[in-house]
């Protein structure tokens, strides 16, 4: 089969994400959040953690930490039992406070809007940071979560394993201004049709752009 030109690789993303957009106009974020470190605090909570589950733990942790000095004044033994349901919660409640120390020590207790500066709060990798940015209208990101990494593989629009890649792929195919939306629609895809073990590409509106379709799923993509 002939390599496909980049030029067509791009319209053929465009007219994939088009279509899941007019498929799922309401697609957003699916954590919920009133301020930007309440966003924060949800998408580190997130890591190997489904969002609804981080929705039922959030109410109560967010109202005994309102903002981040309450976090930085706190100890590691005062979060874990909110959190204990989330998975990897020690580590999570260690980076959150130490996040939250980090924004009051070098921030002024806000949430700042650089994903270089996000990148070097504890627990933050390069995913939350992309996360936390456009969500605040911070700086451009295609965050690569499990979803993001998954499709762009199945639709042909990235042959990479790593998130940084994959999202250099992705970068290189769109305008910035398609990059936020393009990473949510990609993301509700993935959990609404696209799923890892068992991809309903039989009800999937992009299928006919789909170079994977009916095809058996990477054992990676379990
Ligand atoms: S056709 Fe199947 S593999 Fe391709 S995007 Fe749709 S659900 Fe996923």
């Amino acid at each position: 089969m002939a390599r496909e030109t980049q030029e067509s690789k791009r319209k053929r993303v465009v007219e994939v994400l088009d279509r899941l957009e007019r498929a799922m106009p309401d697609v957003r974020i699916e954590l919920d959040y009133r301020t930007p470190m309440e966003l924060l605090v949800a998408v580190i909570l997130s890591a190997q953690c489904t969002d609804k589950r981080v929705n039922m733990v959030t109410p109560a942790l967010f109202q005994r930490f309102p903002d981040a000095r309450a976090y930085a004044q706190a100890r590691v033994e005062e979060v874990e039992p909110f959190i204990q349901s989330c998975g990897l919660y020690r580590s999570k409640a260690k980076n959150i406070i130490a996040a939250a120390q980090a924004l009051v020590k070098e921030h002024g207790g806000e949430v700042p809007r650089s994903r270089a500066a996000l990148e070097k709060l504890p627990g933050v990798g390069r995913k939350t940071a992309g996360v936390v940015c456009i969500h605040l209208g911070g700086d451009d990101a295609f965050p690569v979560d499990t979803h993001v990494k998954r499709l762009a593989y199945r639709l042909g629009f990235s042959r990479h394993e790593d998130p940084d890649k994959v999202e250099e792929d992705m970068q290189a195919l769109l305008p910035p201004e398609r990059w936020a939306k393009g990473h949510q629609l990609l993301v509700w895809h993935g959990r609404r049709t696209c799923f890892a073990r068992a991809p309903e590409c039989e009800r999937c509106g992009v299928a006919d752009l789909c170079p994977k379709k009916g095809v058996t799923p990477r054992p990676a993509d379990g």
